[in-house]
């Protein structure tokens, strides 16, 4: 066999593999059925056993409890970022958005068109360019919000909460490019959620966690069914017909992910992997990486190079040596190296070995 191509995408990211042969193995004849489980009806009793099994697994992976409802949505996150505001943000309130990055901003320009939005710039740039997070008595708070959103992980800078933030209001999380990927109790927060691309299988689903309290104070009068929370959950998510291959695959990966240790032991190997990588970024000044090193995300991992017209040049050879996907985002340059709960530690070794012998013929 030849060696291993090891993706660092941010997103849609690549999958454990033993997934990706579990799914393979099952392609054309699911379970005995004869028939692939992309071609059966989502109101079959062994969908729905599927279903099921898929929201229990995600419940103890995460130690959710019956104060929350799961739901298995259409859409991205963005969807969510129109939707959140469209259920939630009252006429006459004001809805906290915590900006961090590209998509905390996103969110909040999306939620700007339902109402009023306090945004609050969290992000802190430094003269040395090094980007930190504005501690929290510093931000300009609304009293008693609507609800108070912030982005734990934001995947295109790189930037990443080790608190959580406080509100007088609902708290509510985009974990899109983080879950799964630590422990949280999920008591503290009223709804949280995930496109399901990065961490949790293929796109076209999002993992919605939502306190049955919220829901209640909802106004979905004027809000499209599909996208009611309240009938989402009490139908199983199949108010229409779900996106059944991807709910599938996040299956398999809520089954790989019990089978190796659950998200305590993702967080080890999501630390392993950040100190090996960070190490060789910060062995001197041919890698930067431009984050606090308190706020330096465990996913997603930017750097530059100090001459940035080899930049095409580390990327090819890169690809060459089976490191693909590493490009950074169009708005931040550089290169980002993508680590989700997929990533083995031998992706990471093999990234840095690569980095320390370019360094080395080149600097
Ligand atoms: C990728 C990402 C999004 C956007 O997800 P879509 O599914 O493309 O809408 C939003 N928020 C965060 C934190 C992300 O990482």
């Amino acid at each position: 066999m030849s060696n291993p191509v090891y993706n660092f995408c941010a997103g849609p990211a690549a999958l454990p593999v033993p997934v990706m042969e579990q799914a393979q193995r099952e392609f054309l004849n699911w379970k005995g059925t004869g028939v692939s489980v992309m071609e059966i009806s989502h109101r079959s009793s062994q969908y729905q056993e599927l279903a099921n099994k898929a929201e229990s697994d995600l419940r103890s992976l995460m130690g959710i409890g019956d104060e929350h409802a799961v739901l298995f949505m259409h859409g991205g996150a963005s969807l969510q970022f129109a939707n959140i505001p469209m259920c939630l943000l009252g006429e006459g309130k004001e809805a906290e958005y915590i900006q961090n990055g590209m998509w905390s901003g996103k969110a909040s320009q999306e939620a700007a068109r339902y109402g009023s939005v306090n945004l609050i710039d969290a992000m802190h740039i430094g003269m040395d360019g090094i980007r930190s997070l504005v501690s929290e008595s510093e931000w300009n708070r609304t009293e008693n919000p609507s609800y108070t959103h912030f982005t734990p992980n934001e995947t295109i800078e790189g930037i990443r909460y080790n608190w959580l933030p406080k509100s007088t209001g609902p708290i509510i999380a985009d974990m899109s490019s983080c879950i799964l990927s630590e422990e949280i109790n999920v008591n503290d927060y009223d709804m949280i959620y995930a496109g399901a691309q990065k961490n949790i299988g293929p796109a076209g689903m999002t993992i919605v966690i939502i306190k049955k309290s919220l829901m209640e104070q909802m106004d979905f009068s004027h809000v499209p069914k599909v996208f009611n929370y309240s009938v989402q959950s009490a139908q199983g998510s199949m108010v229409n017909t779900p996106p059944t291959y991807t709910w599938y695959l996040a299956s398999l990966v809520f089954e790989w992910l019990l089978e190796n240790g659950g998200v305590k032991e993702m967080n080890k190997r999501a630390l392993e992997r950040a100190e090996k990588l960070y190490g060789c970024i910060d062995q001197d000044d041919f890698y930067t990486n431009p984050i606090e090193v308190s706020c330096r995300s465990l996913m997603n991992i930017p750097f530059i190079l100090k001459d940035d017209s080899l930049n095409a040049k580390f990327l090819k050879l890169a690809e060459e040596n089976g490191l693909s996907g590493l490009k950074g985002h169009r708005s931040v340059g550089g290169m980002r190296a993508s680590a989700y709960n997929s990533m083995p530690i031998e992706g990471v070794i093999a990234l840095t070995e690569f980095m320390q012998e370019f360094k080395r013929t080149h600097g």
